[in-house]
């Protein structure tokens, strides 16, 4: 019998429990072989130490841009369980565009898979463009700026990437000639919360702690609340010089001009002071009155400085947003004052509302390099791939309309995989006229159902609550148990208003309430905002104007325009944007598995790992493909996956492709219930595509 850690395709196992599927990954994990295949679908174990797969002769092997085969790349045509194999299955795709969904819990590997996919790509590509191209050179800079402001330490990961990604690469012929970048959900409630093991955003720390002299004039002195842990967790950057000087070099090759850089670290040295200003509140004739504390009038004024607000002018009207509401009756200002607790609020408002419009200005300013280095020929088809890096399921110790979003992305991609994987699988047998056993599976349509039916789902509800001007999270318990108290898949009870729990696919998780249609409304203080985008600093009024008074960009494949947009509903079109685009291409799934909860080498837990293998349906698409034949391609195509036999058996006075494909299945001495002829397509079981790749190789 074979040892289990020969086993590169799960597909081929007789026994089908997570606990044998469990022992073949853990045996294939002690001996450092990262990859395993269950048919087309790669699963990766993170191995927290350098594997040595990635060489020039793993890559040479694996990607071969001539290749064009059927898919298959758990055959003997990809030959080998890795990451290559599916970059390469992807961009020799003909006819068709690719994506490919990288999947797996909070430090699994995605973000590291995307990069060596990307790597891959732009090899293959600029392998057959002699240079590399313009468009290569700023999709590989554009890595080090997005993890450096949108990626953060966490207790899971330290370099966690805090929003998802999905980057297209447009390609005509092997030419890599454009790409894009959409980024989703950055977690901007992380700005304001870094506690000692959870991070701020790492281009603080960069910024703040490295030598570089970029920075010597806009670094902020002294401890800031925004990175308070700068201290314990800034010492574990190990390689905080070199990644200043990555980010800053990035921006050199993106072609951001010099004022554009200096312009960004004013602007995350004005937030860092702003977030240091205190405000001390007085009660005055019965009315409350808050105003700058005395001890903090030189970092506001330096805040305010770096943030181009110069001149007392200026500082006041900013300090007067922060510290009262202004609303107008019948032409008429009306000012009502704020406690210092309300005026924290608006501030902190203000940094998440300003970090997040820089970042989302970044990336915009990345794709404008990238679309004006892109070279499409316009009379040719542009060919895209995509790479899909998304966060993976949570549940947290609480959990709120974050985890919401993920969790419900997370549904959404787990069906799409379940229906790839299964229906599509018996559909095409029927199709085909095999016949073919029913595999029962779970379906988790009906959870997407109670989040994302109208009008009564609870995107929707919460959509509703968070648009009327009365809306709390009281009413949305309110009409959460008026409307779905009955509901499968989720439990809301009369005893305790704070917290609804859903059964996901992955396990249940309790939502809190409080909180949710606020952060769904993710309204930016208007009037703060508007003060600062008369500012002397020409960056900041561009970043303020470029996403603010609702120029839209949709449509434009470009970032949306989040002003007076929930984020539910932001979120909502993001997520039929990636589905649209799943459903017109041909996808690629890689399930990242994390071997242990302490990112630590050579440690395997059997438990942590079952659990990841049903919750990411590798079990049930082992069921599947195992049951079926997973080699395929129409009769035409044969010669694709076997020239040469094809060649030899195949040609002389055969009447019909099928007739031919007969023949090469006969002379090579296929075991005939290894082989399936359906009406237009010839199937094969992985035994049956080894023996005849094998013998293809003889030649
Ligand atoms: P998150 O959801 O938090 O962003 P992630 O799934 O993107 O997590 P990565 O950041 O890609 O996780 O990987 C986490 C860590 O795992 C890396 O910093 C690295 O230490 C290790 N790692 C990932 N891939 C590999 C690999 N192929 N070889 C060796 N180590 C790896
Ligand atoms: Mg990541």
């Amino acid at each position: 019998m074979r040892p289990s850690a020969d086993i590169y395709d799960l597909a081929s196992l007789t026994e089908l429990s997570e606990e044998a599927i469990g022992k073949v990954l853990q045996d294939r994990y002690n001996g450092d072989r990262i990859y395993t295949l269950v048919g087309d679908i790669l699963v990766f174990l993170n191995p927290f130490k350098p594997v040595n797969v990635y060489t020039e002769k793993e890559f040479s092997c694996l990607s071969r841009p001539d290749w064009s085969g059927p898919v298959a790349v758990g055959n003997e045509v990809g030959s080998r369980a890795h990451i290559y194999t599916v970059g390469t299955a992807a961009f020799n795709l003909v006819g068709k565009d690719s994506t490919i969904l990288i999947s797996g819990e909070s430090g699994s590997g995605k973000t590291e898979s995307t990069k060596l996919l990307l790597q891959q790509f732009v090899k293959m590509a600029s392998s057959s463009q002699l240079n590399r191209t313009r468009v290569a050179e700023c999709l590989l800079a554009a890595n080090p700026i997005m993890e450096a402001f949108g990626n953060a330490r966490t207790v899971m990961n330290h370099n966690s990437s805090r929003f998802a990604k999905f980057v297209s690469l447009g390609l005509q012929g092997n030419a890599l000639v454009s790409s894009e970048i959409r980024t989703y959900m950055l977690e901007k409630s992380r700005l304001l919360s870094a506690t000692e093991d959870e991070g701020n955003f790492h281009i603080f720390y960069y910024m703040c702690l490295s030598s570089n002299s970029f920075f010597k004039d806009v670094r902020p002195l002294g401890p800031l609340s925004l990175i308070s842990n700068a201290e314990t967790l800034g010492r574990r950057y190990t390689d905080l010089e070199a990644k200043a000087t990555e980010v800053l070099d990035a921006f050199d090759k993106l072609g951001f001009t010099a004022q554009q850089k200096e312009g960004v670290f004013q602007i995350l040295s004005g937030l860092l002071l702003l977030a240091d200003v205190e405000f001390r509140s007085e009660e005055q004739n019965h009315t409350v009155c808050t105003s700058l504390d005395p001890k903090s009038e030189t970092t506001f004024k330096l805040a305010c400085k770096r943030l181009g607000l110069k001149g007392k002018d200026s500082r006041r009207r900013l300090l007067k947003t922060l510290t009262t509401s202004k609303l107008k009756v019948n032409d008429e200002d009306i000012y009502s004052l704020f406690h210092e607790d309300k005026t924290r609020l608006v501030l902190n408002g203000c940094i998440r509302a300003i970090y997040t419009k820089l970042f989302d200005w970044i990336i915009q300013r990345v794709n404008d390099s990238l679309a004006s280095t892109g070279r499409p020929d316009p009379g040719t088809r542009v060919r895209q791939i995509g790479v899909l890096d998304i966060f993976g399921f949570e549940s947290l110790a609480i959990n709120s309309f974050e985890q919401l979003c993920i969790n419900l992305a997370n549904e959404q991609l787990q069906l799409f995989f379940t229906h790839h994987v299964i229906q599509l699988e018996q559909a095409e047998y029927q199709s085909e006229g095999l016949s073919w056993v029913e595999i029962p599976f779970e379906d988790n349509q009906v959870t997407l159902n109670l989040f994302l039916e109208r009008p009564l789902g609870v995107l929707s509800l919460l959509n509703e609550e968070s648009s009327l001007a009365s809306g709390t999270d009281e009413s949305l318990y309110n009409k959460l148990m008026k409307h779905l108290v009955d509901k499968p898949k989720l439990q809301i009870s009369a005893k305790n208003p704070a917290v609804f729990t859903v059964n996901h696919y992955a396990g249940a998780v309790t939502y809190t309430i409080p909180g949710m249609v606020d952060k769904n409304r993710d309204k930016a203080p208007e009037n703060t905002i508007e003060v600062l985008a008369s500012s002397k600093l020409k960056l900041l009024t561009e970043i303020i104007s470029s996403h603010h008074g609702g120029k839209a960009k949709a449509g434009n494949g470009k970032q949306q325009a989040s002003a007076g947009l929930q984020l539910a509903v932001q979120f909502r079109s993001s997520l039929d944007f990636l589905l649209a685009k799943l459903r017109e291409s041909q996808p690629f799934f890689v399930r990242c598995i994390k071997p242990n909860r302490d990112n630590a080498a050579n440690s395997f837990d059997q438990e942590y790992v079952r659990r990841q293998i049903h919750y990411c349906g590798i079990a049930e698409a082992v069921r599947v493909r195992q049951a079926g034949f997973p080699v395929r391609c129409t009769y035409g195509e044969l010669h694709l996956l076997c020239p040469v036999l094809s060649f030899l058996y195949g040609s002389g006075r055969l009447e019909s492709d099928a007739a031919r494909v007969r023949a090469v299945c006969r002379q090579a001495k296929l075991p005939a219930e290894e082989v399936a002829m359906g009406k237009t397509k010839v199937f094969m079981r992985v035994n049956a595509s080894r023996l005849l790749a094998k013998q293809e190789r003889r030649y």
